[in-house]
């Protein structure tokens, strides 16, 4: 029992030490939340719809958290060119998320708009024949649905996309590319 306990000890220390090997900054380890920050200020009439849905992805995931302010790497703008919400970005917590007045205007939720494409900044890629639980479904569910959290298989994936910090998912992108 004791060995026992001294064992497990001893490689959670050592699974400790590798997860902040691979985050590469002391104290980043695999159970520390890594933060984004995001920056609202380019989207000033949706300013509290935006907070509202990195609130709903913080209260729904454990391994990312999302901030406003500080060093942004997720920058949000409001368009009002038709084009549709989209956003650019490497998948792994930098992007540009623009978000369209006309779709706004047209009935979309735009809290669901903002939890959707900060999804994409979290890595998940759109699923338009998903139902309304699903936030990856966008517009495919219709203007009726406003839902704004993620469903669990979501929220599990990006756990898992940010279980060893951003420099492990950064390395991940890295050799999918390569
Ligand atoms: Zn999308």
């Amino acid at each position: 029992m004791t060995n026992k306990r001294r064992m497990l000890a001893g490689a959670v220390a050592f699974a400790a030490a590798l997860g902040t090997q691979l985050a590469g900054a002391p104290g980043a380890g695999a159970a520390e939340a890594v933060t984004l920050h995001y920056d609202s200020s380019g989207a000033p009439d949706y300013l509290a719809q935006i907070d509202q849905a990195a609130a709903n992805w913080n209260a729904a995931v454990q391994n990312v958290k999302l901030e406003r302010g500080g060093s942004a790497t997720i920058i949000f703008h409001e368009t009002h060119d038709g084009r549709g919400s989209h956003t650019n970005t490497d998948g792994h917590g930098h992007g540009d998320i623009y978000l369209d007045s006309k779709q706004v205007d047209e009935g979309n939720d735009v809290t669901r708009i903002a939890a959707h494409e900060v999804g994409h900044n979290l890595g998940l890629p759109d699923h338009y024949e998903g139902p309304c639980s699903e936030l990856m479904s966008g517009h495919g569910p219709g203007t009726s649905c406003k839902n704004a959290k993620p469903d669990a298989q979501e929220s599990a994936k990006v756990d898992e996309n940010f279980a060893n910090g951003l420099a492990a998912v950064v390395e991940q992108a890295r050799r999918a590319v390569a």
